[in-house]
């Protein structure tokens, strides 16, 4: 395996010494450079409906929350395709709530309309969903599947999305692999009862399922879930639990460089969240090669509010799209041209 092992893994997180992490994000900076050079990729985030039918404590968007919801028309869904083709994205992500009416045929004309309308890459992110209708999207064209794992500790995972199990979620993404998809997944950091062995388990879990993408960002208290407001019984001792920090969060993005040397890894909103002013820039010298911009239409942005004040919310994606340029040119790298898949399988 590449990367630390798990007891190297847990060192890095418990450490605090700001001249020895700077030797972690020089290693974790260097790697990303040579696997996968310095081109950040553009995936153009298109949320296509907020309706959900899972209680996950976490999510603002949950099912049974009073919240105004949405659902992309497809004259909607036709622009946003445009607008990803005119900004020069090579990527769309279509993401969503598990919403019932984004049916299996509906999703399978999406693909096609990104496909040939706009020439896009598309990475599907619409929860668990069954074998036919994975296989019936990858026939369609769909050439990724993003589905975050949230945590790889079992027990926590029930207490996070209730009547879920972690095993089928992991099902889920060996199927897609099985399919030919290219695979994503992810965690949270910070999670009330989330302990830093179990957060090395996470890392370790990445390598093991060999993914071609992985998200990370911390966990951010939405207070109108059950995990809004961090209950006590909870937590754990404070020498246990993780914090959702940036410095927290960046210290996975470099570890999973280390242990997935040719993942593509986001910078990701809920990192700009927690660091509006750099955000994005730690991530992205810290292992980190994607950014994910929003292409949801204005009106639906704040409605997808699986946490509160998400960064970039109030942006237009031309605004996104020139802020985004002039802050990865600062960092002395450079916007990805065309799909940016797998670099290189691992060996
Ligand atoms: N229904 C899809 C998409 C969910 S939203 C799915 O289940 O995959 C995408 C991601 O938002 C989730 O995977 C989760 O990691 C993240 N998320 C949800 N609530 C969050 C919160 N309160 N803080 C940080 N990230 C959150």
């Amino acid at each position: 395996m590449n990367g630390p092992d798990r007891s190297g893994i847990l060192a890095w997180l418990r450490e605090t010494d700001e001249s020895r992490l700077a030797e972690l994000w020089h290693e974790a900076d260097g790697v990303r450079r040579e696997r996968v050079g310095d081109e950040v990729h553009l995936r153009g985030l298109v949320e296509l409906s907020n309706f959900c039918r899972q209680q996950c404590r976490y999510c603002g968007i949950r099912a049974g929350r009073r919240l105004e919801r949405f659902r992309l028309s497809d004259d909607e869904l036709a622009e946003c395709m445009d607008l990803a083709k005119r900004l020069g994205y090579g990527t769309v992500v279509l993401q969503a709530g598990e919403d019932p009416e984004l049916t299996t045929e509906r999703v399978a004309g999406y693909v096609r309309l990104a496909k040939c309308r706009a020439g896009l890459a598309v990475t599907l992110s619409l929860g668990e969903r069954d074998d036919d209708e994975l296989a019936a999207w990858r026939a369609a064209g769909a050439d990724r599947y993003l589905l975050k794992h949230e945590t790889s500790d079992a027990e926590l995972y029930r207490r996070i999305r209730p009547g879920c199990e972690l095993a089928q979620r992991l099902q889920v993404l060996r199927r897609a692999r099985e399919l030919g998809y290219e695979v994503g997944s992810g965690v949270m950091v910070g999670i009330p009862g989330q302990s830093y062995e179990s957060l090395a388990d996470d890392i370790l879990l990445f390598a093991e399922l060999d993914l071609e993408m992985v998200g990370v960002g911390p966990f951010i208290a939405h207070p109108d879930t059950p995990l809004g407001c961090a209950a006590p019984e909870l937590m754990l001792p404070e020498c246990e639990q993780v914090p959702a920090t940036d410095e927290m969060t960046t210290k996975v993005i470099a570890l999973t460089r280390l242990v997935c040397p040719d993942a593509n890894i986001p910078a990701t909103t809920a990192l700009a969240t927690v660091n509006t002013e750099s955000g994005r820039e730690l991530g992205l010298t810290r292992g980190a090669n994607v950014w994910m911009p929003s292409l949801t239409p204005g009106r639906y942005r704040a409605l997808y509010e699986i946490y509160p004040n998400r960064a970039c919310v109030g942006d237009s994606a031309e605004s996104c799209q020139e802020c985004l340029q002039r802050r990865i040119a600062g960092l002395g790298r450079v916007p990805g041209r065309g799909p940016g898949g797998r670099a290189r399988r691992a060996q």
